[in-house]
């Protein structure tokens, strides 16, 4: 049986500084995910606590905070065949140290909070964070 799901990405400030948007889309759309929104955005401190609304109590939450809204990033929701995990796997592991070959979090990523890359971790964070990131809607 077929399980489209939708996740919602964003190219981190780390990425987008180094020109790795193309490189990091491509790795999306070569394994038959497709882009179903996509924008670009500098992020105020409001809608980046509200995104990352899990972490406020950890200790890395400040640097977290900085980093995200230091420089624009891109939101873009991929849809396809059980795109949760899909895509997890290929951003890699969160520490790009511990992240498998190949994984775009291994190639790009700088340390555990400049990792280049976000993906939802379930449905449900994936529709909160789609409607964070697309207010207006996405078609599916
Ligand atoms: P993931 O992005 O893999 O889902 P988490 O949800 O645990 O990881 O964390 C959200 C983001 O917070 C990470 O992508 C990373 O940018 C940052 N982060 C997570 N853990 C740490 C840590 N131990 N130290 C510094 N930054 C971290
Ligand atoms: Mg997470």
């Amino acid at each position: 049986m077929e399980n489209i799901q939708r996740s919602l990405v964003l190219i981190k400030p780390d990425a987008v500084e180094r020109n790795l948007v193309g490189k990091i889309i491509d790795a999306y759309e070569g394994e038959k995910l497709k882009i179903t929104a996509l924008r670009m955005i500098t992020v105020d401190e409001i809608l980046a606590k509200k995104h990352y609304e899990e972490h406020i109590s950890k200790p890395f939450f400040n640097e977290l905070l900085e980093y995200i809204t230091r420089s624009p990033l891109v939101a873009i929701v991929l849809q396809g065949e059980n795109a949760i995990e899909k895509v997890r796997k290929i951003n890699g592991n969160t520490n790009p140290e511990m992240a498998e070959y190949g994984t775009i979090r291994k190639k790009y990523g700088i340390d555990k909070t400049k990792n280049s890359v976000h993906a939802s971790d379930c449905e449900i964070s994936a529709e909160r964070e789609i409607s964070i990131w697309f207010p207006e809607g996405v078609k599916k």
